[in-house]
């Protein structure tokens, strides 16, 4: 028998489309069985697409698409025509945006079969990551997960017309780049026409930018794939999006206000709510002293106080010789924990650990006064002082750190997050932007016993520090800043070096020999020799934002393909092994691989 071609059915709606007031209309949807489930000689297809869900009947009218039907599977990607009717009721589905009407089928066509799916596409999703990532395009297909692509996608576009509106004029940059050293290593690719030569995938248009400014852009931005080759730390991607942005005669003050702008466009764009602006501001130094930590969480209080002038002079050891050797007793008051056991308090031990310090002292309050843990080691006058700077009461419990003072401090910066999440002290949906400013320009590593740069080394010194940056360089500080949310650090920038000689000093202090500044960076200083003015500015993650935006607790799902924990391409296999032949043509021959290792 020959088959009759059929005419082609168009769509006429999508599945999230069809409402009451469309009743008795003939329609087309096209879409994905979603669910079919057979009900006293019924079928009812839920027929899903990125708009949303339709429930299609089929009835027993109709019984040669009754039967059709009754093919059908999870997946199938069909098209139906049929009539749009309102539900009956006591059917409607208020939780659904088309659940007051059904369609009718009148003509049903399978346009493709599918396996079965190797999880249930559904909300919250119960398959493990790496079943999720293997088959992403399904994945994609959960209503959540289309929520955070067109999240991203907004974002994105917000992002765009709002720096437009802004005279930011947008610059491609090169993938295949110099080194552009933002403190992780670089992705290398060997150049077949150049052998022996590579380029590097950028870690961040930091120089491209610079120089845009140098060439007269005054207002460029970017949203830029960056490409660090990281260890594996939870949530970092090899690759990930940066809203870059660049601008020629600025201050901080215009960075932080065009930022701002930025972030409450977001913030309007994609949730519908307004945040306040200016945000507030904190030094690095008042951030560490207070919280812990570089990127606070302002949602709530817990704040670390200082202890060391009240038990300078105390007979308990472990406090006065961590203070005779310049250091700190710094604590925290668990607020409301005071009736913890044991094994709690061993589990806060733990985390202090994890952290580096060598302990964790403890006390619970009483009255007044502190009970327990170490209390007994101090004086009722250094107890009642304790009890009274820490603002706390009978049911806390005080946690003490004596360390050097960065230790001390992190510690409880740590221990002040845990708590945070242990305790369910901050609300889903709360949002506390903060900058973070006068950063040190340098870090000293203990492991290499050199200067790095705390953020990257195209960062202005503070004038008032220039003159002691070869004599004192742990004293300078730079004109960088961070912009926080929720404990989170969103972007990262500065006002730039812009001159050579004060570059190529910076330079020296992280141990850069002026031979290799030319070898690596000599176009960069050539180009400040060329009349480069004054420039700054920031670079938001974009997505962190979006995380944030839609309220994820990992980056993961805000990128359509992301690697696993591992740096995997779990989908398409990458990396994948070369082919010799590609190899031999860029001159290249591994002396290690995975699967030796394995064998190893
Ligand atoms: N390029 C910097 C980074 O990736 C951001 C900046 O300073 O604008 O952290």
């Amino acid at each position: 028998m020959k088959l009759q071609p059929m005419e082609p059915l168009s769509r006429t709606h999508n599945c999230g489309e069809l409402r009451p007031a469309q009743a008795g209309a003939e329609v087309v949807l096209m879409g994905w069985v979603h669910r079919r489930r057979n009900l006293g000689g019924l079928y009812f297809v839920d027929l899903r697409d990125r708009y949303g869900t339709t429930q299609v009947v089929f009835r027993p009218e109709e019984p040669e698409l009754l039967e059709q039907a009754g093919g059908l599977s999870a997946e199938y990607v069909v098209a139906v025509r049929g009539e749009v009717a309102e539900r009956p009721e006591g059917t409607v589905n208020e939780e659904l945006a088309t659940g007051g009407i059904e369609v009718h089928a009148k003509e049903l066509r399978i346009l493709n079969a599918s396996e079965t799916p190797p999880f249930v596409l559904e909300d919250p999703v119960k398959a493990g990551d790496e079943l999720r990532l293997e088959f992403r395009y399904l994945d994609l297909r959960r209503p959540h997960m289309q929520r955070l692509v067109q999240a991203r996608h907004v974002a994105a576009q917000t992002t765009r017309n709002y720096l437009s509106s802004m005279g930011f004029v947008e610059v491609e940059t090169p993938i295949l780049a110099k080194k552009t050293p933002e403190g992780a290593r670089d992705f290398i690719v060997p150049s077949r026409l150049h052998p022996g030569k590579v380029y590097a995938l950028p870690q961040s248009p930091q120089l491209y930018k610079q120089i845009l400014m140098v060439a007269a852009c005054d207002r460029y931005f970017q949203i830029a794939r960056c490409l660090r080759d990281e260890d594996l730390r939870a949530d970092r991607q090899p690759e990930h999006t940066q809203i870059d942005f660049e601008m020629s005669f600025v201050t901080e003050e215009d960075v932080f206000e065009v930022a701002e702008g930025l972030m409450q466009s977001l913030w309007r764009d994609v949730r519908g709510e307004e945040i306040e602006v200016p945000f507030p501001r904190m030094t690095y130094r008042e951030a560490i002293d207070r919280y812990g930590s570089d990127k606070p969480d302002l949602r709530f209080g817990m704040e670390i106080v200082d202890l060391s002038d009240l038990l300078a002079s105390t007979e308990f050891k472990v406090f006065s010789s961590a203070i005779e050797r310049g250091g700190v007793v710094r604590a925290l008051n668990a607020a409301g924990c005071g009736d913890w056991s044991r094994s709690q308090i061993e589990e806060l031990e733990t985390i202090a650990k994890k952290h580096g310090a060598k302990g964790l002292a403890t006390a619970k309050v009483r009255d007044g006064s502190l009970d327990g843990g170490i209390s007994k080691f101090l004086s009722d006058e250094e107890k009642r002082s304790i009890v009274e700077r820490e603002e706390a009461r009978t049911g806390d419990l005080i946690l003490f750190a004596a360390d050097r003072t960065k230790r001390a401090s992190q510690v409880l910066g740590q221990l002040r997050i845990w708590l945070r999440d242990r305790l369910g002290l901050v609300e889903k949906g709360t949002f506390a932007f903060a900058w973070v400013v006068d950063f040190p320009l340098f870090a000293w590593n203990d492991d290499l016993e050199a200067w790095e740069a705390e953020h990257h080394m195209f960062t202005m010194p503070k004038e008032e520090h220039l003159e002691c940056l070869e004599t004192d360089p742990g004293k300078v500080l730079g004109r960088l800043y961070d912009l926080v949310v929720n404990g989170t650090e969103v972007a990262s920038g500065s006002i730039r070096v812009h001159r050579r000689d004060i570059q190529e000093r910076v330079m020296a202090v992280v141990g850069i020999t002026p031979e290799e500044a030319e070898r690596r960076f000599g176009f960069l200083l050539r180009a400040f020799d060329y009349g480069a003015p004054p420039h700054g500015g920031l670079a938001p993650g974009l997505d962190r934002l979006v995380m944030l935006l839609t309220d994820e607790d990992t980056i993961r799902d805000t990128i359509a393909f992301p690697k696993s924990y591992q740096g995997l391409s779990l989908m398409d296999g990458a990396p994948s092994a070369a082919e010799p032949q590609v190899l031999d043509e860029v001159g290249i021959r591994f002396t290690r691989s995975d699967e030796e290792d394995e064998t190893d």
